[in-house]
Order: C-alpha cells, then sequence, then structure tokens
C-alpha cells in the first residue's frame, strides 16, 4: 500500500516558493492562505494543522481565490477533497476495525491523524460504492 497523503511532503515537493507559517490568529481561523503564504493557527494540534493545510493546498490547486456567491459551495468541495486525501477507504477501514463498532468519531479521528470535522465529513460523503466497499472491509471480506 502507499503511503497515506501528508500536505506537509505535498507542500515541500510540489510548492516550492509557498512558505508555511504557525502564528496567532484571530477569531476561530484555523488557517489562512495570503499566497505565497499559508498561515496555520498556533496552538492547534498536529492533527488539526494537517488538515487545515491540506485545505488550504487545495485551494491553491483550484486556484481560486474569491468565488463571490460560489463560496460556501467551493468551500465544500475544497474540505471533501481535503477530507478524501486525508482519510483514505482502506485506513478508515482498518481504524473503525480496530477501534470496534460504535466508536465516537473522537477516536476514529484520533487514530487517523485528522479532526473530528474531517472525520465527520468524510463519512457523512462516502459514495455508495465506498460504503459498500467499507462493509465488506468490515466484514472481514477483500472488497
Ligand atoms: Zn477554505
Amino acid at each position: 500500500m502507499s503511503d497515506p497523503y501528508d500536505p506537509w511532503a505535498d507542500v515541500a515537493s510540489n510548492w516550492p516558493g509557498v512558505e508555511v507559517v504557525i502564528e496567532p490568529m484571530r477569531g476561530t481561523l484555523l488557517g489562512e492562505l495570503r499566497y505565497p503564504v499559508i498561515a496555520l493557527r498556533a496552538g492547534t494540534s498536529a492533527a488539526q494543522r494537517r488538515c487545515t493545510l491540506a485545505h488550504e493546498l487545495v485551494h491553491l490547486e483550484r486556484g481560486v481565490t474569491d468565488c463571490g456567491p460560489w463560496a460556501a459551495r467551493e468551500e465544500l468541495a475544497v474540505h471533501d477533497e481535503a477530507a478524501r486525501r486525508l482519510i483514505r477507504l482502506d485506513d478508515l477501514a482498518a481504524a473503525v476495525r480496530a477501534a470496534g463498532p460504535g466508536s465516537a468519531a473522537a477516536v476514529l479521528a484520533q487514530a487517523l491523524e485528522v479532526d473530528t470535522q474531517t472525520l465527520t465529513l468524510r463519512v457523512e460523503r462516502l459514495t455508495p460504492r465506498e460504503r459498500a466497499m467499507l462493509r465488506s472491509r468490515l466484514a472481514g471480506r477483500v472488497g
């Protein structure tokens, strides 16, 4: 199996001109894209910074800086893409198997090194095909 997606490795190899800084931020903001700088909130967990960095990198790739009335839709698309990258189906299945059925989202999120919001979004937006694969993996069959 290939290595899981690592946004720090991604930024180092694919965005050489981009600088990541960790700094105090206003309000509840977790990150900010001020090209060529990606700012991440100081005092957050490594898992949160991983998720936020992945999110800002998806924004960079999509190249949309101001999407006006479509901002909310763009934001959801970016969250969705970041969650898919950070949580592969195989790893999700392994985490659910290890933690046991009905485990709290926070427990699974910790095992997957993501924040709870990212885990929840990934699970909510599983495609029917992914759900079927997950079910068969959890049943012990090869999906
Ligand atoms: Zn965003």
